[in-house]
């Protein structure tokens, strides 16, 4: 049996209709920003690997960090016990995020980090004894697959088996150009009543929603509303964080600042599993009481692990040398560039967005993320050497950030192509 019979027969992989999906590649190795399969045919990794490999894979210096953090210590737990990455990685992320946050809470991935940022707005509130218990989310959101997280995601798509289980939220319209003012009225209306304690947004770019954007000043404007109306501002940064949308974070095009931030993809530059929730002081603060039950009595096995962490810290080595931030903004302006030329070549035809080193083209399509679209775009780009996983109807580039001017050119070139045979 070869590598894809055997994981036929063992493996049950994430959202994929085995039924219908095509024999998974099998990677053997990957260095910079490419897949190589077990032939040695080399794919680039235009989607980063979900997302999260923002350096290249095999990236040395986070190597070297992981093994030489084995060496000293591998894991030891959180509760009553410290070790010295988990402090440092802590204090860098504070020194990187706007002031007013002070403190970092660890867990392994997107959706723990939105479970324990919903978790601390509530009990922030419930340990006031102030009865604010409504979230606000916005339609076509995507904070993960945990419960907490889905009840504050789009219903209606992924989630119908479970949403009898979900806690009531209110969403808000997507913002677009023409809706600002009934966003926001909406948002009033809905803060009047007191009762929120939170509102979560993914800042700038729904990225499951398939790369949606809309801008800063209206997320500016909805931060306005809600802290004059005392509602807890939480920023999904798990998919915009770590350059992707041009700065190191969303909130970073922003003039108001979130009170809790979740982090996740990019952090460890996509090597290893690892979440954070980080808060404001006066969030930490309702938390400290002689009662044990006041306190967020949240935790995992893998809560604060040195491996990952230690990759996290290297990773922000390299977010401290000026040429991983001017990779960042090269794809930026190359991607402009294309996004521009497509505009003129197939006006009216397809919606192409971009923020940053995301670069989206929308085909037309009633069907959206279940379109057919998504299966022969996959097998065109792996035919192609290149791996993207599009979202639907939606194909979007948003690759490591070492990718080189020929790797990008070959991908601009191979999705001309396939723009052209689609209209063919
Ligand atoms: N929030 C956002 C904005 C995401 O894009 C994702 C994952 N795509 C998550 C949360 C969940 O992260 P994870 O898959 O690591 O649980």
């Amino acid at each position: 049996m070869n590598w894809s019979e055997r994981h036929q027969n063992v493996v049950w992989p994430p959202f994929t209709q085995v039924q219908t999906a095509d024999q998974p590649l099998v990677i053997t190795r990957a260095k910079d920003a490419l897949l190589f399969d077990e032939n040695g045919t080399s794919y680039i990794d235009c989607n980063s690997s979900w997302w999260v490999n923002v350096h290249g894979h095999g990236h040395p210096h986070i190597q070297q960090a992981i093994h030489q953090q084995f060496g000293e210590l591998d894991h030891v737990l959180l509760a009553g016990v410290t070790h010295p990455k988990v402090i440092e990685l802590s204090e860098r992320v504070l020194a990187i995020l706007p002031e007013h946050f002070s403190k970092v809470f660890f867990s392994d991935n997107g959706s723990t980090a939105v479970e324990v940022a919903l978790k601390m707005a509530m009990q922030y509130w419930h340990n006031k004894s102030i009865k604010k218990t409504r979230v606000l989310a916005m339609e076509g959101a995507y904070h993960g697959d945990t419960f907490g997280a889905m009840s504050v995601g789009q219903r209606g798509y992924f989630f119908e088996p479970f949403e009898h289980l979900f806690f009531d939220a209110d969403y808000l319209p997507f913002p677009t150009s023409s809706n600002e003012h009934e966003v926001l009225q909406k948002a009033e209306q809905l803060f009047e009543t007191g009762e929120f304690a939170a509102i979560i947004l993914e800042p700038l770019v729904q990225g499951s929603a398939g790369m949606q954007m809309y801008s800063a000043s209206i997320l500016d404007q909805l931060m306005k509303l809600a802290q004059d109306h005392d509602v807890l501002i939480i920023f999904d940064e798990v998919m915009t964080g770590w350059g992707r949308t041009g700065k190191l974070f969303a909130m970073d095009h922003c003039t108001l600042k979130p009170d809790i931030v979740c982090l996740s993809k990019g952090l460890t530059g996509g090597v290893l599993p690892l979440g954070l929730t980080v808060a404001t002081e006066s969030i930490f603060q309702a938390f400290l009481d002689d009662a044990t039950t006041k306190a967020l009595l949240h935790g995992h096995s893998y809560t604060g692990n040195a491996l990952a962490c230690a990759a996290a810290c290297a990773s922000l080595d390299i977010f401290d040398q000026p040429a991983t931030h001017a990779a960042i903004e090269r794809i930026s302006t190359r991607h402009q560039d294309f996004r521009k030329k497509m505009e003129h070549q197939f006006q009216d035809q397809l919606v192409l967005r971009q923020t940053g080193t995301i670069l989206a083209i929308e085909f037309p399509s009633s069907e959206g993320y279940f379109s057919e679209l998504k299966q022969r775009a996959m097998r065109y780009f792996i035919a192609h050497g290149m791996y993207l996983r599009p979202l639907g109807n939606v194909i979007f580039l948003n690759p490591p950030y070492c990718i080189t001017d020929e790797q990008l050119e070959h991908c601009y070139r191979r999705l001309e192509a396939f723009i052209e045979l689609e209209w063919a």
